[in-house]
């Protein structure tokens, strides 16, 4: 496979903190030897671990943003022994669009890995995540949330795995991060996703989902940033023990746990995020925009649930998850 057009302005190997950049390549009309610039801090202390932080890879989910962008200014290499790569707007355009994916060529940075170096912008970005960042890192931490379309409740997750001991390790990552919630998900494409690049190369991934709605709080932060910390502590990169709070085990079962509208129109919830609903109890209903006196579309749980996740706005239309449900394990 060809070498990557991204070339990176600091040096992975050498110790003290570094801010710069990613740079690729983009020709365009506003700037014909232009670059996509990805913002990035290394901090090296000596051998040890090396953890790689990501935020942003959608770029309407800000609390990674924000929490990573404050580590950036916090973390200093003598708090450390190892390495921490930290990337807070893994896609850069999508994150000055404020949109999921990027402008600049429709990227979806999470359905294009494990990417290529003579593909669209955003395919050459993951590529070269997968092939330079990836193999050079022990741990990788992805903060996601529900951006502008979903809320979910905070949670770490991490995937059911063929090799049990390499799914402990995993569990026992995302168990160390300290949300409330601790997930095992079934994803519904996850052959490009960047959990896939990562677990392939047998390295403990751990994402999250942490509210959204397009915005944060001072909680949703807070928890962003004691999962950081208790992720380095983990790994064995920051000092300190983890800080260990009650976390309840849930996990998305099946494909029926995403929960899609067959219908357009104004969505109305009957239980709230976070609610336990019993099998065939009505969770939703989607009322027509076009006339008066129709009643409603009603949709019901499949099975006894926790309502994990749901869609923000009350518009709907066909095709859309709605609600997000999981079972503890
Ligand atoms: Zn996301």
């Amino acid at each position: 496979m060809s070498e990557s057009p991204i070339t990176a302005s600091v040096d992975y190997q050498r110790d003290g903190i570094q801010h710069g950049f990613l740079k690729l390549p983009h020709s365009h009309d506003g700037s014909a030897w232009g670059h996509v610039m990805t913002p990035i801090t290394v901090v090296r202390n000596g051998e040890g671990p090396t953890v790689l932080l990501t935020g942003g890879n959608h770029g309407d989910e800000y609390e990674g943003i924000t929490a990573l962008l404050k580590l950036s200014n916090r973390l200093q290499p003598e708090q450390i022994s190892g390495r921490v790569i930290i990337v807070p707007m893994l896609n850069h355009p999508a994150v000055l669009n404020g949109t999921r994916t990027s402008p600049l060529d429709g990227g979806n940075l999470n359905r294009c890995f494990p990417g290529n170096p003579a593909g669209t912008l955003t395919e050459k970005l993951a590529d070269y995540i997968t092939r330079y960042l990836v193999p050079i890192s022990d741990v990788v931490l992805d903060i996601h949330s529900g951006g502008k379309t979903l809320d979910l409740l905070p949670f770490a997750a991490t995937h059911r795995m063929n090799d049990k001991e390499f799914e402990a390790r995993c569990l026992a990552g995302a168990a160390a991060f300290g949300a409330p919630y601790t997930l095992f998900m079934a994803e519904l494409e996850g052959d490009v996703l960047f959990d896939s690049a990562v677990e392939g190369q047998g390295k403990v991934f751990i994402s999250t989902e942490l509210r959204g709605g397009g915005t944060t709080t001072p909680e949703t932060i807070a928890i962003a940033e004691r999962g950081i910390d208790n992720v380095l502590r983990h790994a064995g990169v920051l000092g300190g023990e983890v800080e260990t709070l009650p976390s309840q085990a849930l996990e998305i079962p099946d494909g029926d746990a995403y929960r899609v509208s067959e219908h357009a129109g104004i969505l109305e919830f009957t239980v709230a995020l976070g609610d336990w609903v019993k099998e065939g109890e009505v969770i939703a209903r989607i009322h027509d925009m076009h006339r008066t006196g129709t009643a409603p579309q009603e949709y019901r749980a499949p099975y006894d649930a926790l309502l994990i996740g749901r869609r923000h706005p009350a518009l709907v239309n066909v095709g859309d998850t709605f609600a997000v449900l999981a079972v503890p394990r």
